[in-house]
């Protein structure tokens, strides 16, 4: 029997996986269908929020724990499988798309409340000429430059992750959808599959993304997480066409360049359920936008459009806690738009209760809502 099991195989329940089996733990990890296919697969790989300064404080404090733990972490998965997740800090550059006046006094105000938030935080952030950093873009304009932003490339982070999590001994067992939770004393005693299986465990973990509180039905009490579909287009490009994400406010559309040359566009907020099949006006809005910010990306250039499904949650304030009334159910999950750049910190919290370790920042907004 494992000390943990783990429900749903995402960057939530595989990062959590890693960093229990780093601290001495036996995990087993139950996916419904394959590990890594799901919003991690889909989103983008950006390792910030993106405007940070938007944020409410648990957001920024997790993410720069987050931050803090990324390059040993990526230094381990690439030591123990060879695998390389692309892990780098490209910078991102936020373009205004300020026209009018009043749209240039709103600026302003943003701009010194983003200098005053990069002061309190120590966080890079200097004034360019767009084309300094991208000069692929249609126009030159004022923009913000924050070189210390890193991405990754997810379909290979997770890749390496699942082959890290196996060489630590982690038992993944793929296409077992978790269906039932068998409950005496205040306790799980096991779960129970659709295929017919039931699984034991001494404490149980749901990382099930989007899908956390259907999974977790009656118990999920007062937890607010709810899918946010989000859509994507994946262009070919030379490599070198740009070479930092570049952000465009308002709407916050963002193109991100990958080493090779692929440059993805992105992305949609859409609260469409659980319907995740991308759609033709989003492939239509999303390549308009990419070719007004940059003209040579051209229809023959697409590669690939998706969908993803992400876990929405207040704030975008994940849960990272234990169950209120069950003692041995924990939850991680709700990352919202960050689960990626979230991962290495809500992991660390998530095993730190589990061991009952101290934690390296305050754990209380991730609570269990009450
Ligand atoms: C278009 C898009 C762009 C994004 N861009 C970024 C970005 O740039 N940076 C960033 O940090 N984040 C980004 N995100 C958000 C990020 O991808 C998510 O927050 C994160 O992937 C959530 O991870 P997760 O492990 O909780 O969920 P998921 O990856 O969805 O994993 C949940 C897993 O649980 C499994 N599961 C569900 N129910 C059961 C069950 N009953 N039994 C067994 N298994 C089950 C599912 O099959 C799935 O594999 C983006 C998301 C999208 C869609």
């Amino acid at each position: 029997m494992s000390d943990v099991l783990i429900i749903g195989g995402g960057i939530a329940g595989l990062t959590t996986a890693h960093e229990l089996l780093r601290q001495g733990a036996t995990v087993t990890l139950l996916e419904r269908d394959r590990c890594g296919q799901e919003s991690s697969w889909a989103g983008a790989g950006i390792l910030s929020p993106l405007l940070p300064w938007d944020y409410p404080d648990p957001v920024t404090l997790l993410t720069r724990l987050s931050n803090r733990l990324f390059p040993a972490f990526i230094d381990a998965l690439r030591t123990e499988t060879a695998i390389d997740p692309e892990y780098q800090a490209s910078g991102m550059l936020v373009l205004n798309g300020q026209s009018g006046e009043a749209e240039a006094r709103l600026e302003k105000a943003r701009l010194h409340a983003a200098e005053v938030w990069c002061a309190r935080f120590g966080f890079s952030m200097n004034r360019v000429r767009s084309h300094k950093i991208a000069p692929a873009l249609s126009r030159d304009e004022p923009a913000l430059w924050l070189p210390d932003v890193c991405q990754v490339r997810n379909p290979r982070l997770l890749q390496a992750l699942i082959r890290a999590v196996e060489l630590r001994k982690g038992d993944i067992v793929e296409h077992t959808e978790v269906a039932r939770w068998n409950i005496a004393q205040g306790r799980i005693q096991s779960v129970g599959t659709s295929q017919g299986k039931e699984y034991a465990a001494t404490n149980y973990l749901v990382t099930a993304g989007a899908w956390s509180r259907r999974l977790l039905r009656e118990h999920a009490l007062n937890l607010d997480i709810w899918p946010v579909r989000g859509q994507i287009l994946l262009f070919k490009g030379q490599p070198g066409l740009l070479n930092a994400i570049v952000l465009q406010e308002p709407d916050k559309f963002y193109l991100i360049p990958r080493r090779d040359g692929f440059v993805l566009a992105g992305s949609t907020l859409e609260d469409v359920g659980f319907d995740k099949c991308p759609t033709a006006e989003a492939h239509e809005m999303l390549l308009a936008k990419a070719r007004a910010l940059v003209p040579e990306l051209s229809p023959e250039m697409v590669a690939a459009h998706w969908a993803g499904l992400r876990p929405g949650s207040p704030g975008n304030v994940p849960v990272i806690d234990r169950h209120p009334v069950i003692s041995n159910l924990y939850l991680n999950s709700g990352h919202y738009r960050y689960g990626v750049t979230m991962a290495t910190g809500s992991a660390r919290l998530l095993s730190n209760i589990l061991s009952s370790r101290p934690q390296p920042i305050d754990a209380t907004p991730y609570r269990w809502p009450a």
